[in-house]
């Protein structure tokens, strides 16, 4: 039997830290296979795939304005790490036949195009991944907030946001044994229990624009194909 995709299309986002695998800083290759190989699965059943990536495996503007550098050229150097991360999972992506573009929202001529949502949603349409790279472009934000945006500006279905456990929990799942799961959440439940989920702007973003998300675990293999496809993954949060 085909399967279906719930979605017509998503925007994914990666931690920097999930490329790292078990490595303690940049790239784990087979990582990056790994996940070539699950979005390949998505891009099969014809869901269009956006995707952002993190920095936090390279640099993070916070860390490095705590070891005495200037916030903003910190941050300036997390968004270049997210841009490094977008090539490198474009390479893995490529090598698996998927056609991919990444959208830097600076502009690095030769390097990678520049951010258009126009152009983004025409390589979309036409079956292309597309990564989203440089965050939101600006300093003080994270690339919670950049996905966020980028999957409210595309019109995506819902943001998955790919973690290493998987959902939101009552308490820490690692430390606390009664931790429990929760399946569904709305934007306030998650704002007023400080559930630690993403960062406030992210949340705020998609509840102003009634953007879904869902928080799963991309190191359970097989979860994202199976949560596209309607399989009760993760936890929802909605309205
Ligand atoms: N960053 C930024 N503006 C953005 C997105 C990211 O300045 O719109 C910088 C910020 O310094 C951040 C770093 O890039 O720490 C890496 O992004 P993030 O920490 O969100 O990566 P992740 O935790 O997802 O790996």
């Amino acid at each position: 039997t085909e399967k279906r995709s719930k979605y017509k299309r998503i925007l994914l986002k990666l931690s920097g830290e999930a490329l790292m695998g078990e490595e303690s800083f940049g790239i784990d290759s087979n990582v990056l296979n790994r996940m070539a190989l699950e979005i390949g699965q998505l891009v099969g059943i014809g869901v269009q795939v956006g995707m952002v990536i993190g920095g936090g495996n390279l640099f993070r503007g916070a860390a490095l304005n705590a070891a005495g550098l200037d916030r903003v050229t910190g941050d300036h150097m997390g968004m270049l790490a997210t841009v490094m991360n977008a090539l490198a999972m474009r390479d893995a992506l490529e090598r698996s036949n998927i056609n991919t573009r990444v959208m830097s929202a600076i502009p690095m001529s030769g390097v990678v195009d520049h951010y258009d949502r126009r152009n983004a949603i025409r390589y979309l349409n036409q079956g292309d991944v597309v990564i989203f790279a440089a965050g939101t472009g600006n300093p003080f934000f994270t690339t919670d907030s950049a996905a966020c945006l980028r999957g409210i500006e595309i019109d995506a279905d819902v943001v998955l946001k790919a973690t290493k456990v998987d959902g939101v929990y009552t308490a820490d799942p690692v430390k606390d044994p009664t931790a429990r799961r929760y399946l569904h959440l709305n934007y306030d439940e998650v704002l007023e229990q400080q559930l630690g989920v993403m960062d406030l702007t992210a949340i705020c973003l998609t509840r102003d624009h009634n953007m879904p998300v869902r928080v799963f675990n991309m190191n359970k293999s097989g979860a994202l194909a199976n949560l596209v496809v309607g399989g009760s993954e993760g936890t929802l949060i909605d309205c």
